[in-house]
């Protein structure tokens, strides 16, 4: 029979697939991960900012201080722009210098064993007694696709796709300074940011300012960043009229984990799996957990500890709170109730356990202080 080069080939180098290499080539297996980018940190599509317990993700561990940035609050603003500053004790979420993050984290499971092949794409796979053949790359017992929100992997070889989308773009300023770099500046708008929000952020290197709005196949509107920045400048201190450095856009899933997620010696991990939280949005944790998960399940089954011939994929969240709370705000999303609440005990109360992952508190203001 014949022996594959790899034990698992995984398609993308983002977050999920070397969070799930990583994890594969410490416990033995042979693993490549290949990507169609060159260089890792080119055309990124995530701001990058990491809840806290992201940063206890194995991949993350020894991460140079200097591509973070902690951000220990959050400053949400209604759109009549009156704003909340909320924080828990202890925790911070990071902002980061993306790029040299991501290249960092292929060095990463590099160094743990992985094969990175950059600047090779998934074009098709066809099935052998064995496992997989992947076109270009070649044989592996396991294919993983990791290959984001519009995974090839599972379109190629029919597994679920994600169908539901918040559209989001982000211009970046380098070296600009906030006017309140320690908190995470999120504005609620439905005229800026239908379905979603505007964000402001201080990060390691400079600024960075994005929308996200629903995403409607054929009928989206692009965000208005150019009305959004000058609404938010007051408040923030950016500098509206400056050209950005660098933008970034992409779409996020946002209508919770596909079906199938994986199939006879193939699965899915991070965004092609739909793993992202439905309401906030941050598909990195999720993405850094689901594919460390698969990752540690498949050197089980490889090992021939597992029995089934079908790699096992661990419990996934349905997200049904939060698809609840997605579906509310994109159907009853109205600006004068967020006017006259925000800042109301209850509301503020409530969104502060929301962004803090039920450990909020009320924190001073010194906006308001005396
Ligand atoms: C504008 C924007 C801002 C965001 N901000 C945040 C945030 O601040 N915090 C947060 O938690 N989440 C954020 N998200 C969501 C988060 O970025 C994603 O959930 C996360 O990056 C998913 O990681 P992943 O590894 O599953 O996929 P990706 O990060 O999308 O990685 C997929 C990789 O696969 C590669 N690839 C794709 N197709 C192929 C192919 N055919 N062959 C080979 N390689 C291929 C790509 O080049 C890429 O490297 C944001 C998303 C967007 C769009």
């Amino acid at each position: 029979m014949q022996d594959p080069r790899y034990d698992v080939i995984v398609v993308g180098a983002g977050f999920a697939g070397l969070a799930c290499a990583r994890e594969l080539a410490v416990r033995g297996p042979r693993v490549c991960v290949i990507d169609r980018k060159q260089d890792l940190g080119e055309r990124i599509h995530t701001t990058g900012i990491l809840v806290q317990e992201a940063c206890d993700a194995p991949l993350l561990a020894g991460l140079p201080p200097s591509l973070l940035r902690a951000v220990p609050h959050v400053r949400v603003y209604a759109p009549n722009l009156r704003s909340v500053r909320l924080g828990a004790h202890g925790y911070r979420f990071h902002t980061t210098d993306t790029p040299a993050l991501m290249r960092w984290l292929g060095e990463q499971a590099e160094a743990c064993g992985v094969e990175v092949r950059r600047g090779l794409a998934f074009r098709d796979a066809t099935r052998t007694p064995t496992g997989w053949q992947v076109d270009g790359v070649g044989p592996t017992r396991v294919l993983v696709g990791a290959d984001g929100a519009r995974s090839r992997v599972a379109r190629r070889l029919g597994l679920g796709q994600v169908t539901q989308f918040l559209y989001g773009v982000e211009y970046e300023f380098d070296g600009m300074t906030l006017r309140e770099p320690d908190a995470l500046h999120c504005f609620l708008s439905k005229r800026f940011a239908p379905g979603y929000l505007g964000w402001v952020a201080q990060t390691p290197t400079g600024v960075q300012a994005g929308l996200a709005r629903r995403y409607r196949a054929g009928g989206t509107p692009a965000p208005d960043m150019a009305g959004f920045l000058a609404h938010v400048a007051p408040m923030t201190g950016l500098d509206a009229a400056r050209r950005p450095d660098s933008i970034r856009a992409g779409l996020i899933p946002c209508g919770g984990p596909v079906a199938p997620m994986r199939a006879d010696g193939v699965t899915l991990v991070g965004d092609a799996a739909g793993m992202v939280s439905p309401l906030t949005a941050g598909g990195i944790h999720s993405g850094l957990r689901h594919g460390a998960a698969v990752g540690r399940m498949l050197a089980a089954h490889l090992s021939g500890r597992a029995t089934s011939s079908v790699p096992p994929t661990p419990p996934v969240p349905g997200f049904a709170f939060k698809r609840l709370l997605r579906w509310a705000f994109d159907h009853a999303q109205w600006d004068l109730p967020i006017d006259l609440l925000l800042t109301a005990p209850p509301m503020r109360r409530m969104v502060e356990q929301l962004c803090f992952h039920q450990r909020g508190e009320q924190v001073p203001d010194p906006a308001t202080a005396d």
